[in-house]
């Protein structure tokens, strides 16, 4: 008889180059694939948006591994039980994983290897979501980075990114019946009618990451010029099929690479401050709800209930802010340059704690992460490594000027500024009564005045931040 192990997937729901899938085939086991639902952390549990996601990408996940003879079995956790009932069950031998980042994962990662041990069963883990292993990328004390310029050249000295590996030809799966979860009764779809847009903009799975990979590799040598405009196809829309591992960030180098003559650099930059996250949320495990500089604990912040739901509704009286708060909400998606408006906003007009804001996208996006999430948000707040100054804050009237000067982005967010002439769709407020009145616009009625003056606010914050000197 074979011997039996299992492929314990967590975020790398992919086939192709899924290094503990092909270890695992290449030692001769019969593969058991295994994914396990669970509550990873009581402050992080999986967002609603998240949710929506992992329904389609298991779904997907179990198509292909049928295609190629394996049943992808789904467990409820807690992910010990799951792990000693499934190895009684069917004798498997050992396990084979990806190692994860996330303070929570690690101890996971831990108390399974201590399980298996005691179980005399062998475990396998390996390093694969990410193009560098934590540790890989250190400076010359021997520690890590905390400016990125410096960790980005590293990382294109130390050699070539690997290449993907192949994808397998069958996986071997087990013979008889293993109880599996029905996906439907996990429920993980919202039950209100929320994500009716998502699908529209959206196909999870991995054959639909290649596809977006190979069209967005069409235009790459655009990526530079158009990644800041939030109206233009600018970037590449893949962090979703990246965080849940969808395809591997070497998959994407590699065909970026071979697509452009420059060889998608400025795009690469990007993968990087991916890299860059990772190892922050690594070595620094408490960043997801700590500031890194810890002179920002004593900032005064202000708690209010009021201006934290007209953010997350978008209903700022700002129409660059609202405009990207309700692509978020319609689309589980915000534009990176939108991300750091309405970040600012929140935290240096509203003097909101950024924490807010991180769960807030952790809920609602379709790509929330905890290491990009965390630097995001860490970044926008100057409480981060290598953060933008707290003292730079964002205008998001010139922001919206600069970066949407038609106000095609605001127009397609804010129906009820659709009419209003780009010269005052920045700033509505400021726009001569009769125009207002041609555009079908009653500021405080259809659409709300601004809820705080930037100039006063910004005076504010600026006052706020001498506590951090202290
Ligand atoms: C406050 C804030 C919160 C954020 N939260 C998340 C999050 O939860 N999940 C997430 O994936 N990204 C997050 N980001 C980073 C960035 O906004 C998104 O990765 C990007 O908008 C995704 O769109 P794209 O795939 O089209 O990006 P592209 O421009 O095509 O970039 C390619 C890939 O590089 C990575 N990347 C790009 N920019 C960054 C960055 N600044 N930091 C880290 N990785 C980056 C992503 O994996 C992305 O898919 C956040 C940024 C901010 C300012």
């Amino acid at each position: 008889m074979k011997k039996k192990c299992i492929v314990w997937f967590t975020q790398d729901l992919r086939l192709s180059d899924h290094r503990a899938l092909l270890a695992a085939i290449d030692s001769g086991y019969e593969v058991i694939p295994l994914y396990i639902y669970r509550d990873e952390d009581p402050t992080w549990k999986m967002g609603a948006a998240s949710k929506w996601w992992l329904h389609y990408s298991l779904k997907s996940l179990s198509d292909s591994l049928e295609e190629k003879g394996a049943r992808l079995i789904v467990r409820k956790g807690p992910t010990l039980k799951v792990f000693k009932e499934l190895i009684k069950d069917t004798g498997a031998s050992a396990v084979f994983w990806h190692s994860r980042v996330e303070p929570f994962a690690r101890k996971e990662e831990e108390s399974v290897k201590e399980l298996l041990k005691s179980l005399s069963c062998e475990s396998f883990s390996f390093w694969d979501n990410m193009l560098f292993v934590p540790g890989d990328i250190l400076n010359g004390q021997g520690e890590p980075y905390k400016v990125f310029t410096p960790f980005y050249n590293k990382c294109m000295k130390v050699g070539e990114i690997k290449s993907p590996l192949k994808t397998p030809r069958v996986v071997p799966g087990v013979k008889g019946s293993i109880h599996s979860e029905n996906l439907e009764k996990l429920a993980l779809l919202p039950d209100k009618g929320w994500d009716s847009e998502f699908s529209t903009m959206w196909h999870p799975g991995e054959k639909n990451a290649k596809v977006r990979l190979q069209k967005f590799c069409q235009r790459v040598t655009e990526y530079t010029k158009n990644r800041d405009f939030p109206y233009e196809d600018g970037t590449s829309l893949l962090s979703p099929h990246l965080h849940f591992g969808e395809i591997s960030a070497s998959q994407v180098v590699h065909s970026i690479r071979e697509s452009s003559s420059h060889k998608g650099e400025g795009y690469v930059r990007q993968l990087i401050w991916r890299e860059f996250a990772a190892q922050m949320l690594y070595f620094c495990p408490k960043t997801d709800l700590h500031p890194l500089r810890e002179e920002f604990a004593a900032f005064p912040w202000k708690k209010s209930a009021k201006h934290l739901r007209q953010w997350q509704e978008g209903q700022t009286g700002y129409p660059i802010v609202d405009a990207g708060m309700r692509q978020l909400w319609r689309l589980g998606f915000m534009h990176n340059r939108l991300r750091m408006i309405v970040g600012s906003f929140l935290v240096k007009d509203l003097l909101i704690p950024w924490q807010e804001g991180a769960f807030w996208f952790w809920d609602t996006l379709l790509d929330a992460d905890l290491a990009n999430n965390s630097f995001g948000w860490q970044w926008v707040s100057g409480c981060g490594a290598d953060a933008a100054p707290y003292f730079r804050i964002f205008n998001p009237i010139t922001q919206g000027e600069k970066f949407d000067p038609e106000g095609s982005y605001v127009r397609a967010f804010v129906p009820e500024l659709k009419d209003l002439p780009s010269k005052w769709i920045h700033k509505p407020w400021e726009a001569p009564v009769d125009v207002l009145r041609l555009a079908g616009v009653v500021l405080g009625k259809t659409y709300p005045r601004p809820i705080v003056d930037h100039d006063e606010a910004r005076k504010i914050a600026l006052e706020a931040l001498k506590y951090t000197r202290k």
